[in-house]
């Protein structure tokens, strides 16, 4: 079975957060390590760390990935925020790390007009200097809308990035349903759930697919926006999302919900996803 979860909240203390976790059934958890919309937060206490490692050994959760800030850009041009950026990106490994969580997802960013070949090199090269100053952890590439100029919403783009990056046993990518599909991956119907998937696994490949976001989309079809939709309730329908989880190429890998909720509606959710395994 898929290791079904959600983002969660760490605003009430980590073992709340673990709490929390096994009231709605998440075995995986994405959180931040730090404030999301800000460059700089104070440094994890050691006490805290203590309470984290604690409460995670208690719980049901199996998999965890932290979520870097929003503010990241690692593909811009301007020097300050490309600078900023890594720094952020590498102050979210270390956190990770610091947690014995292996795996930090970020957005490549937007290159503002610099164009896609421009972008995907500065992308590749502050991957290639953040893997040689931080030893541990893994980088998750996640797939984007394609809203503006930014990168990472074609699988294409994933694959030039990867192929640039030198430590390839570090680098993966994270497939959000909702980005894909307003990008123009239709997974609708069983036989264009089957088209996309095949082409990823052509592109990209699915050894390097380590994490799903299973979100729907406020948005229609090859819209380039991105607002994510409860299961069922946008415009990719639940249908795709039974091919998805009664995949068996995916039978271990983590689907974590990314949808504006209450802990009790990431708990429906969890529930209908795995109704619709049963439906098999
Ligand atoms: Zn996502
Ligand atoms: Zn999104």
């Amino acid at each position: 079975m898929p290791i079904f979860g959600a983002h969660l909240s760490i605003s009430s203390g980590y073992d709340e957060l673990f709490a929390s976790a096994d009231r709605i059934d998440c075995e995986a958890v994405q959180i931040f390590a730090k404030n999301q919309r800000q460059w700089e937060s104070a440094p994890l206490a050691v006490s805290s760390t203590a309470v984290f490692k604690n409460s995670r050994k208690e719980s049901n959760v199996k998999y965890m990935n932290v979520h870097s800030s929003y503010l990241l850009n690692l593909v811009t041009m301007n020097d300050e925020i490309y600078n900023k950026s890594i720094s952020s990106l590498i102050d979210d490994m270390k956190r990770a790390s610091i947690l014995g969580i292996e795996d930090t997802v970020v957005h490549p960013g937007s290159h503002l007009g610099a164009g896609d070949t421009l972008g995907i090199l500065r992308i590749s090269e502050a991957i290639n200097f953040i893997f040689s100053k931080e030893k541990q952890g893994n980088i998750l590439l996640e797939t984007t809308a394609g809203q503006g100029t930014s990168i990472g919403w074609k699988f294409d783009h994933l694959r030039d990035i990867i192929s640039k990056v030198k430590q390839k046993d570090r680098i993966f990518v994270c497939y959000d349903t909702c980005h894909t599909f307003a990008a123009g991956y239709d997974i609708r119907t069983k036989s264009d759930y089957e088209k996309t998937m095949n082409e990823f696994d052509k592109i990209v490949g699915f050894s390097k697919l380590k994490l799903f976001h299973i979100n729907d989309s406020k948005n229609e079809f090859n819209t380039r926006k991105d607002r994510h939709e409860f299961l069922g309730r946008g415009y990719i329908g639940i249908d795709a999302f039974g091919y998805l989880v009664n995949d068996s190429r995916f039978e271990n890998t983590p689907m974590i919900l990314e949808v504006p909720g209450e802990a009790e509606d990431f708990k429906k959710e969890i529930q209908n996803l795995k109704r619709l395994m049963k439906k098999k």
